[in-house]
């Protein structure tokens, strides 16, 4: 185990025995899973808008620092305020900084994967702002003490009867009750008083149109609506790749991401927030701050190879069909970006030093790639990260964290036998008699626990063909 901040395989061997863990998994997949199927039925439709998912978001990312200069000179017209952050750090203390301007020590979210990222109601709590959940899935992990499992679905860990002893341990005066319209109706009597409580409301972006200034946001239990309009004072942060050139690319990649993620072809809610309330208005925000993270986004935009990681629309839908991530679930991964899409992205923000383990957490089956609606080539970026993890010379930052002096050494000794003729007829004479006892030995040992163990042949290739009466070249 390389892996310094946390034990991966301890955490998927743990994973692996949980047997409830993965018996709601695969309840929860293949529902998901078979929605997606049915909402994209038609191959060839869905390959057109595939391709055309692909050129917005390859689009948008050519030109990126030029829409984003344009996103807010807009969001500035529109009378929004924007803010940059080049670290998770930075984008906390703008967020405390507004919250602090207002005297606000209550905060109502909607759901962000980069207010994750940014370990925001941490961050809070520590400066005492209380921070709460709104998604039904958030709320849930969020009484548990928990991080989201899912970037989509974030209790998806969890049945039922698990979420219905939340309730009843940790809300105040609630029976215990399995019925999934009572926990409903408990959770939205919870959280209902709250939203006119809140001082500020925090949403994420799902897309921001340069073109307009529009941030749009997409959900489907109304809550995102109610933190972008109850509270007097609106902050939405979104990583600065989110951002789309023009009004009419945000239909398309609208469709494949509803698709992608729940398998409908629009969510109940679809807000496009484009300014703070007019004077003649009788609601919404009166303040509206954008923030930009950038935690390492410029970095990867900059390799022409990497740069198709941030073409990723949090759809989920990798997650859903990949065989590693549906046997152990979100928190295994150790870090807020579960499965494939978070074995690309997890070690270009943290490092490969940090999390270089997790892009071996792949069978390279191709069937994330196969899904993605933007069509990110996930595998050749795996086996790009995995072969940085052991390359000097690479560009991620930890590379070559991986490469120890035995691992030189052995590929050295590797080119020796390959370039000398005599030594490689020694070497393969070798194989046969000292195969038995080799990957029992060593750090080799590890290898043969799951695979069986290679036999090599009494006698070479070239003595095979010679023995046909075949003469060497
Ligand atoms: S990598 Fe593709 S499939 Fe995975 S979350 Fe991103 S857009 Fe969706």
């Amino acid at each position: 185990m390389t892996e310094t901040q946390f034990d991966f395989q301890a955490n998927i061997r743990k994973a692996l025995a949980n047997r409830q863990l993965r018996s709601n998994l695969s309840f929860a997949m293949g529902s998901m899973t078979a929605k997606r199927k049915a909402i994209f039925s038609d191959a060839a439709a869905f390959e057109a808008l595939r391709a055309q998912g692909n050129a917005i978001r390859r689009r948008a990312l050519l030109q990126l620092p030029e829409l984003l200069e344009r996103l807010e000179k807009k969001c500035i017209e529109n009378g929004m305020s924007v803010h940059w952050a080049e670290t998770t750090d930075e984008a906390n203390r703008i967020v405390l900084g507004i919250l602090r301007d207002h005297h606000a020590r209550r905060l109502v979210k909607g759901k962000s994967m980069v207010s994750e990222e940014m370990h925001l109601n941490r961050f809070l709590a520590d400066h005492g702002v209380e921070s709460l959940e709104t998604d039904l899935g958030e709320f849930i992990i969020q009484l548990d003490g928990e991080t989201p499992s899912h970037i989509i679905v974030p209790a998806i860990h969890k049945n039922k009867q698990e979420i219905a002893r939340t309730f009843h341990e940790k809300i105040p005066n609630t029976p215990y009750t399995e019925a999934v319209e009572e926990l409903n109706a408990i959770a939205r009597k919870t959280l209902r008083r709250k939203f006119y409580e809140g001082e500020v409301g925090l949403s994420g972006v799902n897309m921001a149109v340069a073109e307009t200034g529009t941030l749009c946001l997409v959900e489907n239990e109304g809550n995102g609506r109610m933190c972008t309009t109850v509270p007097p004072v609106h902050i939405a942060v979104m990583g600065l790749e989110k951002v789309v050139e023009k009004l009419s690319d945000v239909p398309p990649l609208l469709r494949l991401l509803t698709g992608s993620a729940t398998g409908q072809l629009i969510t109940t809610y679809v807000n496009m927030i484009s300014g703070p309330r007019k004077p003649d208005e009788k609601d919404g925000p009166r303040e509206i701050h954008l923030i930009l993270l950038d935690n390492g986004r410029s970095r990867i935009l900059s390799d022409e190879q990497l740069r198709q990681t941030l073409q990723c629309i949090r759809c989920g839908t990798c997650l859903n069909h990949c065989p590693v991530y549906t046997r152990i679930g979100g928190h295994a991964y150790g870090f807020i970006y579960p499965g494939p899409i978070g074995e690309i992205l997890t070690p270009q923000m943290e490092g490969l030093d940090k999390a270089g383990g997790i892009p071996t957490a792949s069978t390279l089956c191709n069937a994330c790639e196969e899904v993605c609606p933007v069509k990110i080539p996930i595998p050749d970026l795996i086996r790009r990260l995995r072969n940085e993890s052991y390359d000097p010379n690479g560009s991620v930052p930890g590379h070559g964290f991986k490469r120890t002096f035995a691992e030189a050494a052995v590929w050295k000794a590797w080119a020796l036998v390959n370039r000398h003729r005599g030594l490689n007829a020694l070497v393969t004479k070798m194989a046969p008699v000292l195969s038995p006892i080799l990957p029992r030995l060593g750090p080799l040992e590890a290898w043969t626990r799951g695979r069986i163990r290679p036999r090599f042949s009494q006698k070479s290739l070239h003595e095979r063909v010679r023995e046909k009466g075949i003469k060497d070249a």
